[in-house]
């Protein structure tokens, strides 16, 4: 039996059920959505959060597909699913807790005693965090900025990271109070998986990364199956390329494609002038993302390039 506040669940079981971490000013409360499933068998537990940024909900998606697939007479050990971690957010469709303008992946391991942020983050990381083996944090690029799917890991010696099926995976220091770097710190083998663009639902990828985190679930033997291998590609550097004047942005490459330095990545038009400004790579990579919001001004986030 493992107990988590109220909610208790037995070998073999699935419960819904959720955390209350305050309230809201008509005294309703505020409820983090919880599904456990227990398997029959012992083995590791693993936590899969998603919406931590309130506007990231293909992770949302894939959690609500991932607790209705995974049957507790076929898991060895215990799958955690907390399908919206920030509820304030989630309910604002944006990325940060409107009730206290916090961003909650910057509060862990959070406070008992702090903002409603910092209490979400206290429930999140003592009631949950501190049970789990192994987290996976769900996460998407910003709104209107199309990315290929990613890995970012703390340490290269995570083998399991090659059972995700994604090609590409950065290797960082981490963020201090992001919930991956603080459950990290605790011995918590913490995975964040960067999957579509914020504020949509991208079928691609919820299935790409659904299938993902159960070749995973089934490479670290919490399910039956051969787990297959991704071979995969660090990279390191990270560069952005920004608009050189305002106007229109008119992308000419795709995301996932190498380049080469000096190579066109897209156009500026100008409607004053007529002229086209050509922005180019400023160094060799890959092209991560590519903004799809054509208005931009001077300066603004166009393309990333990794390396
Ligand atoms: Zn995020």
């Amino acid at each position: 039996m493992m107990k988590i506040d109220n909610i208790y669940v037995g070998k073999g079981e699935v419960v819904r059920g959720a955390l209350k971490v305050g309230e809201l000013p008509d005294t309703s409360p505020i409820l983090l959505p919880l599904t456990i499933i227990s398997g029959v068998e012992k083995g590791p537990t693993l936590l899969i959060c998603s919406a931590v940024h309130g506007n990231e909900v293909n992770g949302v998606e894939l959690n609500f597909r991932l607790s209705n697939s995974v049957d507790p007479s076929e898991l060895r050990g215990k799958l955690i699913i907390l399908s919206i971690a920030n509820p304030p957010a989630y309910n604002a469709k944006q990325r940060n807790n409107p009730m206290d303008e916090k961003d909650l992946n910057r509060c862990f391991p959070g406070s008992a005693n702090g903002s409603i942020s910092d209490k979400i983050a206290y429930a999140i990381f003592h009631s949950l965090v501190k049970r789990a083996d192994y987290l996976i944090d769900l996460h998407s690029g910003s709104e209107h900025f199309r990315m290929v799917p990613l890995v970012k890991i703390f340490e290269r010696s995570y083998e399991n990271v090659k059972f995700f099926g994604i090609r590409f995976v950065e290797t960082r220091k981490g963020i201090r109070g992001s919930l991956a770097k603080e459950a990290h710190k605790i011995g918590v083998e913490s995975y964040t998986l960067e999957i579509g663009e914020g504020g949509r639902l991208e079928e691609e990828f919820v299935s790409l990364g659904l299938k993902g985190i159960l070749n995973f679930m089934r490479g670290i033997k919490m399910l039956e199956g051969k787990a297959s291998k991704e071979r995969v590609l660090y990279v390191k550097k990270r560069v952005q390329v920004n608009a050189p004047k305002g106007g229109i942005l008119a992308p000419k490459i795709e995301i996932g494609t190498r380049v080469k330095k000096g190579m066109r990545l897209g156009e500026v038009h100008d409607v004053f002038t007529g002229e086209r400004y050509v922005v180019r790579a400023p160094e060799d990579g890959w092209v991560f993302g590519v903004k799809k919001n054509p208005q931009v001004y001077t300066g603004e986030k166009c393309f990333l390039i990794y390396k």
